[in-house]
């Protein structure tokens, strides 16, 4: 996905009205690519698309869908099954919650297990097949830090985010020999309308929390910039790659003894 390509395609990109989503649209318009924008809200979409289509000559389409309807996500997976001059997917559309697990409604812990989970799934499905037959395309997931500290905020989005991590090692695994490219990015806390959805919005946070918010721009600009080095899990804030590799090194030492015959010793059996 370099500045360098000539011809790179469409990418799709979910959530694309506002926030993170939004960002995405004017990165990958600058570096070339036509987009399919997809959001619910039309009004944004549709200034989005006459913005970003005025300043870099690109074809931008916005696609007006709700992604919890079935009958909407349908409509977009088939534009992902058919439309072969997508080369990226940009999985984002997604939605929070800092309300804690006693207090919370579970009809709308459904709802975001639609969307960030249900959602996600159903277009990466539909996309990959193309990518694999056409010899090449890349998956962007946004998860979240929360996917490997659930305690930060509510358990269903740290469990929604932590199976988009957990879908993306397993996509890289089995197709990264195809040609597929697969990076699952992990923000921390990004200064976008998610928060305010979320139930906790940015100005109402302890000021010391208010510091540790990064401005959207900036995580996209990492998480494209991790993309270009090749990285598979981006955390945008952390300093030191080796803490995530230590991670993954000690998760990777778990395999040989996860599956045997008889329980471990320790338990006296
Ligand atoms: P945002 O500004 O609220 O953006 C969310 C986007 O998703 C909007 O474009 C929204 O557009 C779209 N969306 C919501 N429900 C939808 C639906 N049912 N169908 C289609 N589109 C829908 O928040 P954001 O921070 O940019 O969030 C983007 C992603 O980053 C999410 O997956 C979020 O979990 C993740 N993330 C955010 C943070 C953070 O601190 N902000 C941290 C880690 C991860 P419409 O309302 O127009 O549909």
């Amino acid at each position: 996905m370099s500045t360098t390509d000539k011809t790179p395609g469409t990418v799709l990109i979910t959530g694309a009205s506002s926030g993170i989503g939004a960002i995405y649209a004017d990165r990958l318009a600058k570096r070339g690519y036509d987009l399919i924008l997809v959001a619910r809200n039309a009004e944004r979409l549709g200034a989005l698309a006459q913005r970003l289509s005025a300043e870099t000559g690109r074809t931008v389409t916005p696609l007006v869908a709700d992604l919890a309807d079935k009958d909407d996500l349908r409509e977009v997976e088939e534009v992902l099954r058919t439309d072969s001059r997508i080369t990226v997917l940009v999985n984002n559309a997604g939605f929070g919650s800092a309300i804690p697990l006693l207090q919370a409604d579970v009809d709308a812990m459904e709802a975001m297990i639609d969307l960030n989970v249900t959602a996600l799934t159903r277009l990466t499905y539909a996309a990959v097949p193309g990518f694999v037959a056409r010899g090449g395309g890349s998956v962007i997931n946004i998860s979240s830090i929360v996917a490997v500290a659930p305690e930060f905020l509510n358990g269903v989005y740290g469990g929604s985010k932590a199976f988009v991590l957990a879908f993306s090692q397993q996509l890289r695994h089995e197709l990264g020999g195809k040609g597929i490219r697969v990076q699952a990015v992990l923000p921390g806390a990004t200064a976008t309308e998610f928060w305010d959805i979320a139930g906790a919005p940015v100005a109402s946070m302890p000021q010391e929390m208010q510091q540790r918010v990064m401005r959207a721009e900036d995580m996209v600009d990492a998480a494209l910039a991790g993309f270009d080095q090749g990285e598979f899990v981006t955390i945008p804030s952390l300093p030191e790659a080796a803490d995530w590799n230590a991670v993954e090194t000690a998760r990777q030492a778990l395999f040989p003894n996860l599956s045997r015959a008889v329980p471990a010793a320790r338990y006296g059996l």
